[in-house]
């Protein structure tokens, strides 16, 4: 949906112009999973899928909520009475924003808001921060608070965390919150530096395909809360704040340290080999060598598949029916047991790569998987 559409769908709500339109993108993640939440490297992209909100100020304490996406009418809450974890309903996003702003000294005092959105929800791509990013930004604006990106960033980090109650790193957000039109974003999600990586696939006759499976396996939340306490428990053990601090050439050495706990021992093998395989890919892309970053996504997915063990078959499916048709890399992306995979291919082969995925998908009986390209986009920005 463009923002006229959602800029004339909150005229037909509230009977008056918004005093603004912004947007935010959903991200995907090139290569880095599952090492935000252990102070390590990520590198997202933008996707063209955006949330869109149409915003104006209140003054009365009043928040009204829609979403075109979902049924129901428009939300009506009072900002005094916001508090963490009282919300189960989509609204705890730009709820939980509006709290956390206020939470940290900033005056909001109210607003009217609409939205729509064209990221796919719980495929991986992160419809949730970009929803919340686009609220933060919007607020920021309208009530002139003079934020950094990286700062709306933390803000809504904190609101999916502590109000909606999803433990969550600061990747996602950060991604819809900083990145920029055809680079990916280099972030070290200990300190937030960030670099801006160009990345031009299409002039170096590449494409970047998202297979989103439309799968979404129960329990995944639990899995992640286990993977995370995993890690945590590694890092404890190994004396460190968090894995991002075992250097790749101390890796052996310090898997020997964990004696025989095999599942703390995969788990710091993905988390240290994933933070050298980032900076591997920045090393490829900054030297021109972007075809060969194929193999490091590649190697990322063995990796999530046997060391973090968060796979699932239709992702795998994606990944070796992709590389069995030649594609230059391949690999589950997101925090896994579903959504999507993505996959690295010369522009001559996506159609024949795209039938054939769908084609193993049906002669698996799984459910027909959504392809699209993913061209790096921009990162929120004021529409009108
Ligand atoms: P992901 O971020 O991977 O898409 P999440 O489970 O983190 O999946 O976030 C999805 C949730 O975000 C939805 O269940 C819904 O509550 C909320 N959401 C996302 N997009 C919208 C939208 N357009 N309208 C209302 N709620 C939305
Ligand atoms: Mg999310």
């Amino acid at each position: 949906m463009g923002a006229q559409q959602v800029r004339q769908g909150f005229v037909d709500l509230y009977g008056a112009e918004p005093e603004g339109v912004w947007s935010a993108p959903g991200r995907v993640n090139l290569i880095g999973e599952h090492t935000d939440y252990n102070d390590g490297f990520v590198m997202p992209f933008a996707l063209p899928h955006v949330a869109t909100a149409a915003v104006s100020r209140r003054d009365d304490g009043v928040l009204r909520l829609h979403s075109a996406d979902v049924e129901g009418g428009v939300a009506e809450l009072r900002l005094d009475a916001l508090a963490p974890q009282t919300d189960r309903s989509w609204t705890a996003y730009p709820a939980g924003v509006v709290w956390a702003l206020r939470e940290a000294g900033h005056a909001v005092t109210g607003a009217d808001i609409h939205l729509a959105s064209t990221v796919p929800t719980g495929a991986g791509l992160s419809s949730s921060a970009a929803l919340e990013v686009v609220i933060a930004l919007a607020l920021d604006d309208l009530f002139e608070l003079g934020l950094k990106r990286w700062q709306l960033a933390r803000l809504c980090q904190r609101a999916e965390n502590v109000y909606v109650g999803a433990p969550t790193g600061i990747m996602d957000q950060t991604a819809s919150a900083c990145c920029e039109r055809g680079h990916a974003l280099f972030l070290d999600t200990r300190d937030l530096s960030q670099k801006q990586i160009p990345l031009d696939l299409a002039a170096e006759g590449m494409r970047l395909l998202v297979v989103d499976t439309q799968v979404k396996h129960a329990h995944s939340d639990g899995e992640y809360g286990k993977r995370r306490a995993g890690c945590e428990k590694g890092a404890a053990l190994l004396g460190v704040d968090a894995l991002r601090d075992i250097p790749y050439d101390g890796l052996d050495a310090a898997l020997a340290r964990l004696g025989d706990d095999d599942e703390v021992i995969r788990l710091v093998r993905h988390v240290v080999t994933e933070d050298q395989r980032v900076e591997h890919a920045v090393a490829l892309l900054e030297s021109g060598e972007t075809r060969a970053i194929g193999q490091v996504l590649t190697a990322g997915h063995a990796s999530l598949r046997d060391d973090f063990r968060i796979s699932c078959p239709e992702l795998d499916l994606v990944v070796d029916t992709a590389l069995a048709g030649g594609a230059l890399g391949a690999r589950m992306t997101g925090g896994g047991f579903g959504g999507s995979a993505i996959v690295l291919a010369e522009a001559s082969d996506v159609e024949t790569l795209t039938k054939s995925i769908e084609s193993a998908f049906a002669t698996a009986g799984f459910t027909t998987p959504r392809v699209f390209e993913a061209v790096p986009s921009a990162g929120a920005l004021r529409v009108s």
